[in-house]
């Protein structure tokens, strides 16, 4: 009896250790947990823009107001406008990521572009130069707010390595567009792989214009040749994120950064548009004989894609020092298609499908006005047919900008860069 009384007493005592210790241990989780579980974002405080609205009741009752003025328009798709903010939330919120609707909510008013550009504060920060400067630049706006919701990863600009394929005849006619537009703000991060040498491109861009030396043609051997030299420069690079877009993407910087601090560079990310709403299928000739058949889904290359430095880093023994371009004779598919056969086909790690990333081949017509602030990157094509320009309104006339960047730009950091008169 005594013995069991002293083992009970044990008991006891030992059971009341262990609760004070949970107490003690969840007090303390409490006290540190939230701020080191959250993103720790590198760059400047927000500063409340006049024009950010409050809180999300508030903001939907804006919205149901502008909606019923005709303040916006309907997306030509039948599909209301909610509809599309709540599209964009739910592929955010997919890839884990604060919802953006708040920053959709800050520029939903395509009228109300004129009123936010008279805000000149920021317009200070401007003028090219260091990353610094254009991290303020990108961050210190009234979109900042789409940051503040907690993302799973530390994430900077400087992690991402920016490809842009080009060739000799489009550095006037496509490159310039972009190094007056989202280029300017991100030079230190973006890489142009051309074909030829060009004076002015290479005192604009130094030693980031690399010449890849491959054909000017538009062939599979010569884009897989330049997608070679972009595999091997971002590896030598050190950098945590891959993307490649085309010179007729506008990339824009936030939503991209946003989207990969969702992600962690270590893990197995390869992420873009599809270009079919099917996988492709090819004769296995790498693994066998071509006997067999291989099926998989790629990211059209003309959308942009991201892909981790961790699975970038297995895609080598495919991919490195000239291994891409046999890997790419082997299976006789494009550039884009070859990246997306090594990481499913080889790999065997599945691509994420984003909605954020558009190429001309889609309908841009579709994507809604309010939603373009948030979209990761865009695209044009002739701006004679209709489906290939977006639906973006001022202040540059589709004459003076055909593509739609530079009021997407204006859209995007109007103290920044917009016409004089929008300024003021
Ligand atoms: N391109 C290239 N060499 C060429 C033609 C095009 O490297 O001879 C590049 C071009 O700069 C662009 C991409 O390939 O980045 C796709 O070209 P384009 O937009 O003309 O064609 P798409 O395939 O989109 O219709
Ligand atoms: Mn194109």
């Amino acid at each position: 009896m005594r013995l069991r009384g002293s083992a009970n007493s044990k008991l006891c005592f030992l059971l009341s250790l262990t609760l004070c210790a949970s107490l003690l241990l969840l007090m303390g989780l409490q006290q540190w947990g939230p701020s080191d579980l959250q993103l720790s974002r590198p760059l400047q405080p927000v500063r409340q823009h006049p024009k950010t609205l409050g809180n999300a009741t508030q903001d939907r009752n804006i919205l149901k107001q502008e909606k019923r003025t005709g303040a916006l328009r309907r997306p030509s798709a039948g599909r209301s406008m909610t509809d599309s903010i709540s599209a964009i939330d739910r592929e955010y919120s997919r890839h884990q990521v604060a919802k953006p609707a708040k920053l959709l909510r800050t520029r939903v008013k395509e009228k109300g572009l004129q009123d936010l550009a008279k805000n000149p504060t920021a317009r200070d920060h401007a003028g090219p130069g260091s990353e610094e400067k254009a991290a303020v630049l990108l961050w210190d706006s009234p979109l900042h707010n789409i940051h503040t919701g907690p993302s799973k990863h530390k994430m900077q600009l400087s992690d991402i390595f920016i490809a842009v394929k080009t060739t000799r005849k489009y550095h006037k006619a496509r490159l310039d567009l972009l190094f007056q537009t989202w280029i300017s703000l991100v030079q230190e991060q973006t890489f142009i792989f051309t074909d030829g040498e060009d004076k002015e491109l290479r005192e604009k861009a130094g030693d980031h214009m690399i010449n890849t030396n491959c054909s000017a043609a538009h062939t599979r051997q010569a884009l897989c040749c330049k997608m070679s030299v972009e595999y091997d420069k971002f590896i030598e690079s050190k950098k945590k994120w891959f993307c490649h877009v085309d010179d007729d993407n506008y990339v824009n910087i936030r939503s991209l950064v946003y989207l990969l601090s969702a992600y962690s560079h270590t893990q197995d990310v390869y992420i873009g548009r599809p270009s079919l709403d099917h996988p492709v299928e090819a004769a296995e000739r790498v693994k066998s004989d071509g006997s067999t058949s291989v099926k998989f889904w790629f990211a059209t290359g003309g959308a942009g894609f991201c892909i981790s430095r961790g699975l970038a880093l297995k895609m080598s023994p495919w991919a490195s020092f000239g291994n891409f371009i046999s890997t790419a004779e082997k299976i006789r598919l494009p550039d884009d298609c070859t990246i997306g056969y090594i990481i499913e086909g080889l790999l065997e790690v599945k691509m994420i499908h984003s909605d954020l990333f558009h190429s001309h081949l889609e309908n841009l017509q579709q994507i809604p006005p309010p939603t373009i602030p948030s979209q990761v990157t865009l695209s044009y094509g002739s701006s004679e047919i209709k489906r290939n320009v977006l639906r973006v309104q001022g202040p540059f006339s589709l004459a003076e900008d055909p593509s739609r960047f530079k009021s997407i730009h204006c859209l995007l950091y109007h103290d920044a860069w917009c016409p004089a008169k929008d300024r003021h």
